[in-house]
């Protein structure tokens, strides 16, 4: 049998690992039994690491210790306004790195960015390997449409530590609009709208013959679920006793405790009209705590009134992304609803009215990505080649000239592959040789670029600049590469750059390391889980025999060829089963666990 394959959607607030089954995406169930895997990660006081729903546990006690939204930071280089940045969005400091790169101070240690995400990946992939039973390393993981090269760059970083090649990096519009089905059978617009924990995203596709084509993008990252849940917090802190209140504000773990309590109510409200709080123990902490407890109730209605203006700045951005791309609301053929916020009814709501047309049903919206990541796998597995991805350049692309300036040639949006060309003159007459340093962004300055290289022409002959022109050329791959020509018109000398993007955060020996750290750490778990399955295994089969009894009896009473049929498949996969379980076969026992699951489900 063909190497299972997965995609991931490795997500801010949460992740989830999906696969096909039986021709269909299915999100795999986490070993804990949950359908999606908090992006949390965190250390133990004796160095345990623990991520996801355990990690999220620990926030409560010790929200010094974990680690969540480092998609925020991955593949991003350090400057103070990120370190500034952060401080409005994660408790925990953001330093820089041995190469400038992010790192993040949890549990008295600074842990790279992209080790985090290779432990949640990691994580991932012990799910996978305890649903199939045997060793996967083959993933589509997803990124926002709008990452840079670095960005993803470090996402493969990551993937590499957790021992998963990376068969595709895809966008996660395009991944939700596979698996909504706007494959060969739709061609039009589709606009993606996705409200995470922490971002939010807008994607506009064009999708012609499985061609799926980014349009545009543009976002807020800084507006997602947590707003809505601190807007709950706020009107909290307003109703905790006078005494209490100002200590309640200024403590981490009340705010901590508030937090939780908020974003279960939030998610309670999406389908009751009324939610319950109560919490415990909120005050000061100090040396001599002073503690109270506050219970409360928030109806669906209120909570609208919280959180409305939050929900309009998301068609705000609805608008100026479509502004940008000359379109208008009722040019979307389809809406397309990603990420958990989307569940809330009044975002549903205004967002059918703003685009007059109801948002494309049938798929939980947080599953989506990873759904759409799952049948691409699948297909580049397959070699398919149906889904021939075609993206926009997600930022300009220009050359540094004098005035610490840049003169763009690619502009973002544009659809790549594409080519520009432009020609410079020496800044200085007798200048005998350029440098043409090569930025990525949207700022028309140097500083608020990302510098990707340089190429320099030596021996150029400028006694008169005017007559020294300078051609540059620039082709972009849909790879997402740069090449970078510059030729010297005069003498036709010509030099040539292939810009990769930076494709490590870390240097080789500590990706090694952390790569051998992760390895040994998923032995451990693998061995553990592997005795826990068993015994899962074990009682499944004991109620599957019961089962068998029971279908047996019914059968003789009122015999028929389905119900002998019934026995019949429940009575071979316990008996497979058994066998597997006797060879210590730990594929088998997955397979037939699965499929037993699916029968009696
Ligand atoms: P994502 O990063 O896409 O998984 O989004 C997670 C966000 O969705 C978090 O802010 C959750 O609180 C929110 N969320 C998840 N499920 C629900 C729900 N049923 N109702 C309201 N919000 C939800």
């Amino acid at each position: 049998m063909a190497e299972p394959t997965i995609g991931i959607d490795l997500g801010t607030t949460y992740s989830a690992v999906a696969t096909m089954v039986e021709g269909r995406p299915q999100l795999i169930l986490n070993r804990g039994g949950g359908r999606l895997t908090p992006s949390m990660v965190g250390f133990l006081p004796d160095g345990e690491r623990v991520v996801g729903e355990r990690a999220r546990a620990l926030v409560e006690h010790s929200p010094e210790s974990v680690a969540f939204a480092a998609k925020r930071f991955i593949g991003r280089k350090w400057t103070p306004e990120i370190a500034a940045d952060a401080k409005e969005v994660v408790p925990y400091p953001v330093v820089a790195g041995p190469q400038g790169e992010c790192r993040i101070k949890i549990a008295g240690r600074v842990v790279p960015v992209t080790q985090i995400s290779a432990m949640i990946l990691g994580e991932l992939k012990l799910d996978a390997e305890a649903y199939f039973g045997r060793h996967v390393s083959h993933a589509v993981i997803t990124v926002p449409a709008n990452f840079d090269d670095g960005q993803r760059a470090a996402t493969k970083e990551a993937a590499r530590i957790a021992g998963l090649e990376v068969m595709r990096i895809i966008n996660e519009p395009t991944a939700a609009a596979v698996a909504y089905g706007l494959d060969k059978n739709f061609t039009g617009r589709a606009l993606v709208f996705d409200l995470g924990g922490g971002t939010f995203d807008v994607s506009i596709l064009e999708i012609k013959d499985g061609v799926y084509e980014v349009r545009a993008t543009g976002g807020d990252a800084h507006l997602g679920g947590e707003d809505f849940d601190n807007r709950i917090v706020q009107w909290l802190i307003a109703q905790v006793p006078e005494p209490f209140r100002e200590a309640v504000a200024k403590d981490r773990l009340s705010l901590q405790k508030l937090k939780i309590a908020a974003e279960k109510a939030k998610r309670e409200l999406t389908d009751a009209v009324e939610a319950y709080l109560s919490i415990q123990g909120i005050g000061d902490h100090g040396e001599v705590p002073r503690l109270t407890d506050l219970e409360t109730a928030l109806t669906r209605q209120f909570f609208e009134i919280l959180s409305r203006p939050l929900s309009e700045r998301c068609l705000a951005v609805c608008e100026q992304v479509m502004a940008e791309a000359k379109l208008d609301p009722q040019s979307m053929d389809a809406v397309l609803l990603v990420g958990g916020m989307t569940r809330v009814p009044l975002v549903q709501q205004l967002v059918a009215d703003f685009f007059g047309k109801e948002p494309v049903p049938g798929l939980n919206p947080d599953e989506v990505v990873a759904l759409g990541a799952a049948v691409h796998a699948d297909e580049v597995m397959q070699q398919s080649g149906r889904a021939l991805l075609i993206d926009v350049a997600a930022h300009s692309l220009g050359v540094g000239v004098l005035g610490g300036k840049v003169k763009r040639l690619i502009n973002k949006n544009t659809s790549v592959p594409c080519s520009a060309r432009e020609i410079f003159l020496p800044g200085q007459h007798g200048q005998s040789h350029v440098r043409i340093p090569i930025y990525q962004g949207d700022s028309d300055y140097q500083d608020e670029n990302r510098k990707l290289g340089e190429v320099s022409l030596q021996h150029i002959n400028a006694v008169d600049r005017s007559q020294a022109p300078i051609e540059v050329v620039f082709e972009l791959g849909t790879d997402g590469m740069l090449s970078v020509r510059a030729t010297d018109l005069k003498s036709g000398t010509t030099e040539a750059l292939r810009i990769e993007a930076r494709n490590t955060e870390l240097s080789p020996q500590e990706e090694q390391k952390l790569t051998r750290d992760q390895a040994k750490y998923a032995e451990q778990q693998s061995l553990n889980d592997a005795e826990r399955q068993k015994q899962l295994f074990e009682r499944m089969l004991e109620k599957s025999e019961k089962l068998v009894r029971m279908l047996d009896q019914s059968a003789n009473e009122n015999p028929s060829e389905e119900a002998r049929a019934a026995v019949a498949s429940v009575r071979t996969l316990v008996d497979l089963g058994r066998a597997a379980l006797k060879a210590n076969n730990l594929q088998q026992i997955a397979e037939v666990r699965n499929r037993l699951s699916r029968l009696v489900r």
